[in-house]
Parts: C-alpha cells; structure tokens; sequence
C-alpha cells in the first residue's frame, strides 16, 4: 500500500511547488479505495484530494501517506483535520514533515483524536520524493542533512530528510 502512495507520490514530482509531492492510498479491507497526489501547484494536498475520492468509504479505512498530514493553516486547512472528520481508523504515514510548522504536530493531532499512528514505513524513499528532481539537484538543495557536516554530493538513497523550505526556490521546469 505504501508502494502505491510512494508512486503516487513520484507522480506528482516537480509539479507540485511550492508544496512537496506527496502520494495517499486510502484502503479499506485489503482493497484501496482511494488514491490521491498533490495537485499540481501544490493544492489540494494529497490527503484532501484522497479523501474527496473515497467520501464516506473513508471512515474505518486504514490511510497510506507518504509525509506526515499537515497540522497548521496555510493557503487550505489541515489535513490532519480533514483525516479525523472522516473517521479513518488508522493513518501509516512515511516520515514527519520536516518543515517547522508541522514537525509531529500532524501526527499528534490524529492520536488525540484516536487514530491509530504508524511513522515511518518507506521513509527513505519517501525522502527522495520530496528531494526535487536530479538534473536541478545540485542547485538545489533540498540538501540531505547530516548531523556533523551538511555536504550537498551525497550519495544516493541515503536517508535523509528533505527541507522543503529550501526546495520550495526550485526553479520549474
Ligand atoms: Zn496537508
């Protein structure tokens, strides 16, 4: 199931700026129901545009996310609000959102309100998702952080986590 948001996910690389590409499965007895990606220009979010699919299948269903729900209001409301309302038992999300305003405040939010919360099921290639595309990498820099030297080269599919505040000056293609 995470496969299939991760691809939904790839997807949406590149068109979704200034917001990260995200994919979502919504699945419901070992059947998705629902798919959905960030639009493109970043809007709706992939969770929202997942959720306007599956209508009131989604309540009980298990949701597939490849970065964690976004928990604050910027340009829409938060998604993590929007998961609650419709009453999904269970949200396996890939990784935390690194970006400042959301930072596991996502995830608590959902456990407050009951749902169960898995963190970090294909976190490594959810990282590369929200990494900008290779030819404008070096420009980039949805750096991959390390703790002791930030170095721009890094290797391949090493896990890292991408910072979207920076990814958000990528150019368009
Ligand atoms: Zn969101």
């Amino acid at each position: 199931m995470m496969r299939a948001a991760l691809a939904l996910a790839r997807r949406s690389l590149g068109r979704t700026w200034p917001n990260p590409a995200v994919g979502c499965v919504i699945a419901k007895d070992g059947h998705i129901i629902a798919r959905g990606r960030t639009q493109d220009g970043g809007r709706p979010h992939a969770e929202v545009d997942a959720l306007n699919r599956a209508g009131e299948a989604a309540h009980g269903a298990t949701v597939y996310v490849t970065l964690e729900p976004c928990s604050h209001f910027g340009k829409s409301p938060p998604c993590a609000d929007a998961l609650v309302r419709a009453g999904v038992a269970r949200v396996v999300s890939a990784m935390e959102d690194p970006n400042p305003s959301v930072n596991g405040q996502g995830h608590a939010r959902l456990r407050d309100a009951g749902i169960a919360v898995e963190v970090g099921e294909g976190a490594r290639e959810a990282g590369e998702t929200c990494r900008g595309s290779a030819p404008i990498r070096r420009s980039v820099s949805c750096s991959i952080q390390k703790p002791a030297s930030r170095r721009r080269r890094s290797s391949p599919g090493r896990r890292g986590r991408c910072r979207y505040g920076s990814c958000a000056r990528v150019p368009r293609r």
